[in-house]
């Protein structure tokens, strides 16, 4: 079983009594192991006291590293002198688990190697505590052109125990090698990747039987890039549940270190009681890159994708993607030009052979996120007054909003302001559930370029009513609903405080739509709010699509109401 080590740093003597107290937290938290990176330590006048202590009160069973700065760590005395000191810990009682040196260092001296390997089978051990050799080898920079030869060269090496190797990931690819030699292990080993890139070999290490994985401590920022803490492995990565048959989800996108999806696709698949875990997956914005990062996941079979969300910039890339792979494009994604979903079907085509299909979650979301608002408002401009859209966390309702011709959208004329992506979902959305869709934007040409397009390939039989605006229409009165679909109010955006309209167009007892999520509050959430529109804020269509996609990974629905719940309680759902 794979255990989680926690990387205690420990500079001075002065800082023993407080490390054991940190460590024994740790331990209490659920690591298994204690290294202790003792680098600047070891370089004191005399840091054998504080070491054997350090080794006699370990909360857990430890690993003594000294890291040379060549490597990562900050130690730059000499290789023997750290090695003297590993030899002497290794000949006490109660000694070191394991005590680590680096392959390098062993291979810069046939006396070095001599010492280590009499320091780890010292006569003074009892045959059932020696102390395990870890050879390892680091770079912080990029994958080591010579990895293999690295490994093999320590699997050959008769006094290593466990081979540890670590190195920088350059894409997500970089996890697959490190999975494959997992897979292939002569020896225990480690092999982990470093960085934002790396952290699927850090929490998928037990998936393929890595012997260990390295923690950080809580607060501390950790002895490598990308070392979770081991509450985060355990709370937030479900270290406990995961093994070999875990199937992996995951979102794709760049950046997605702000998704909430994670925290809500694990809660769904908690409550299912499914072996499976949802990652963030970065990859960088170019079709190359998404490209070949998504078919090396979808190609490396011991992974088990299951599925992904998609993402900003890669939603179009999915569609050409799955077009090109030969896989199935739904019709929405297919008049979009983009969708958010990929399914991963295996076997389901002969042995070993893998289907693709597309959907797009966020059409009908945001159709549903409205039809329920307009159903609530009692008709055309109907019942005035603020609120989000009611039951968001059906998502039956979402299917039939799209699916019904007699639904509350249709026959009704929506307003879309914005021609980008979530434009482009929303009035394919709205247009499937039989409503009349303008679309305005500031660059008047795009939102022609919309109606053009989903008018174009892959639309339905059924025709869509999806037309360009004409300045000034907007405050026409004709409308049922209004649909921003700019990044205007958005945090972090273009303009965060402003209304994606102007403050005069007539709200009153419309329904007014903010596709806008980050804040939840947004300048034209208060403001419509304010005038007497049925608000519908950006997180009723963003829990839709979660619910849909989740029904789509999971073959059934969530819970109702615990995506909700999920977004509102960080602490209780990580
Ligand atoms: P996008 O493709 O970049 O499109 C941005 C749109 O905003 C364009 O139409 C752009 O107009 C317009 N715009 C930008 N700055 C503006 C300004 N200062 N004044 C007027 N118009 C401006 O973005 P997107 O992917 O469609 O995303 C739009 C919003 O939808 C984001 O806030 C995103 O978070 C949200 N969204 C929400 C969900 C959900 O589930 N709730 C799902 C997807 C997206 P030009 O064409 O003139 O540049």
């Amino acid at each position: 079983m794979t255990l989680i080590a926690v990387a205690m740093t420990v500079d001075a003597a002065e800082e023993v009594p407080s490390a054991l107290a940190a460590a024994a937290r740790e331990v209490e938290a659920g690591a298994a192991l204690v290294e202790w990176r003792v680098d600047l330590l070891a370089e004191t006048a005399e840091p054998l006291p504080a070491l054997r202590r350090l080794v006699a009160e370990s909360p857990a069973p430890c690993i003594v590293t000294i890291r040379a700065a060549a490597e990562g760590g900050g130690y730059r005395g000499g290789d023997d002198v750290r090695v003297s000191i590993l030899e002497a810990l290794a000949a006490e009682h109660p000694s070191p688990r394991y005590v680590d040196v680096e392959l390098a260092a062993m291979e810069r001296s046939a006396n070095l190697r001599a010492k280590v390997r009499l320091a780890v089978t010292h006569p003074r051990q009892p045959r059932d505590l020696t102390t395990g050799l870890i050879l390892s080898s680091h770079d912080m920079e990029t994958r080591p052109p010579n990895l293999s030869a690295r490994v093999a060269a320590m699997v050959a090496e008769p006094a290593c125990a466990v081979v540890k190797v670590a190195w920088k990931a350059r894409s997500l690819r970089d996890n697959l090698e490190a999975f494959e030699l997992l897979m292939g292990r002569a020896k225990p080993m480690v092999a982990l990747c470093m960085g934002e890139w790396g952290v699927p070999s850090r929490v998928l290490a037990r998936k393929f039987g890595a012997l260990f994985t390295f923690a950080r401590p809580q607060g501390e920022p950790g002895t490598a890039p990308g070392q979770p803490t081991v509450e985060e492995l355990r709370r937030r990565w479900r270290w406990d549940r995961l093994g070999p048959a875990t199937r992996l989800f995951g979102v794709v996108g760049w950046p997605v270190g702000h998704s909430q999806s994670p925290r809500l696709h694990n809660a769904g698949f908690d409550a299912a009681g499914l072996d499976a875990l949802y990652l963030p997956l970065p990859v960088e914005g170019s079709w190359e890159s998404f490209k070949a990062t998504v078919g090396a996941l979808v190609d490396f079979a011991p992974l088990d994708l299951g599925g992904l969300s998609v993402t900003a910039p890669h939603k179009e890339h999915l569609v050409r993607w799955v077009r090109e792979q030969g896989g199935a494009v739904d019709p929405v994604s297919a008049a979009c030009g983009s969708a958010n979903t990929l399914l991963v079907e295996r076997g389901t085509a002969g042995a070993g052979a893998v289907g693709l299909r597309t959907v797009n979650t966020d059409a009908p979301a945001a159709a549903a996120a409205l039809a329920e608002a307009l159903r609530g408002a009692g008709g055309a401009r109907g019942a005035a007054g603020a609120g989000s859209a009611e039951g968001a966390g059906n998502p039956g309702n979402a299917e039939r909003a799209t699916r019904r011709t007699d639904g509350p959208l249709h026959g009704r004329r929506v307003a879309i302001v914005g021609a980008g992506g979530a434009a482009r979902a929303v009035a394919a959305g709205c247009a499937e559930a039989g409503a009349a869709v303008v679309v305005f934007n500031r660059t008047p040409e795009r939102a022609e370029a919309l109606s053009a397009q989903l008018h174009g390939r892959g639309a339905p039989e059924r025709p869509w009513h999806v037309v360009a605006g004409r300045p000034g229409e907007l405050g026409c009165g004709c409308f049922h609903a209004l649909v921003n679909c700019t990044t205007v109010g958005m945090e972090g955006g273009p303009a965060p405080q402003e209304l994606p309209w102007e403050a005069d167009v007539p709200l009153q007892d419309l329904v007014v739509m903010d596709t806008v999520y980050r804040p939840r509050e947004t300048p034209l959430v208060r403001f419509a709010a304010s005038r007497g529109a049925r608000v519908v804020d950006g997180q009723a269509m963003f829990l839709r699509q979660a619910e849909l996609q989740f029904r789509e990974f999971a073959g059934r629905a969530a819970p109702p109401g615990l995506f909700e719940r999920v977004l509102s309680d960080p602490e209780g759902f990580p």
